[in-house]
């Protein structure tokens, strides 16, 4: 299974290394071309704003919309989640996402007092206990639609979320070296 790694800012090289671990054929996405023959694709985190920009200038965000609508999954984690929501709130004025899932998401949601931090999490379809969550001025999700399901909570805000093919975590299974996410995407997400 060949899966794409968005590959213009931030955390990618993490994802692609998990991925081959895992026996997929993962491809580091730096052009919208290279989007025709992945099953799935993951946006990494980063800097929403920054990516924002460059998925612009190289024309990704038709690019995205078209191929999920033929039927490539899409993972975003952090940044990526960002990217991905229907509603950003907190984000800068010119800010553009690709309104692909149906979720509310809060921008730098924790602040920065307490804006890195690890905890465990119960995440719905992972199994065999709690998954370590790394959260880099993390955003949180605020709401999701209805056809999304909620698939972890931290405190009571919802950082892990599914609607269909989509995926979307506000934190970074890539930098844990435990692939479980990363096996529930190939899995469970790509395909559905
Ligand atoms: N705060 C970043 C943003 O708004 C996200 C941080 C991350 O991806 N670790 O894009």
């Amino acid at each position: 299974m060949k899966v794409g790694v968005l590959a213009l800012q931030g955390a990618f090289r993490e994802h692609i290394v998990t991925l081959e671990a895992l026996g997929a054929s993962a491809v580091a996405v730096r052009l919208p071309e290279q989007l025709g023959d992945v099953s799935g694709l993951i946006i990494p985190g980063g800097e929403s704003t920054a990516i924002g920009k460059l998925m612009r200038t190289y024309g990704f965000y038709d690019a995205i919309r078209q191929q999920h609508g033929a039927g490539m999954a899409v993972w975003g984690t952090c940044a990526g989640a960002i990217l991905m929501a229907k509603e950003v709130l907190d984000a800068l004025p010119d800010q553009e996402a690709l309104g692909l899932m149906d979720i509310a998401i809060r921008r730098n949601a924790y602040g920065r007092q307490v804006d890195s931090f690890e905890a465990d999490l119960d995440v719905r379809g992972v199994d065999d206990g709690p998954f370590r969550g790394v959260f880099i001025r993390a955003p949180w999700i605020e709401s999701v639609g209805d056809g999304t399901e909620v698939l972890a909570r931290h405190d009571g805000h919802i950082v892990a979320a599914r609607q269909g093919d989509l995926m979307a975590t506000t934190f970074h299974p890539e930098l844990t070296g435990d692939p479980r996410v990363h096996r529930y995407f190939l899995d469970s997400v790509i395909g559905a």
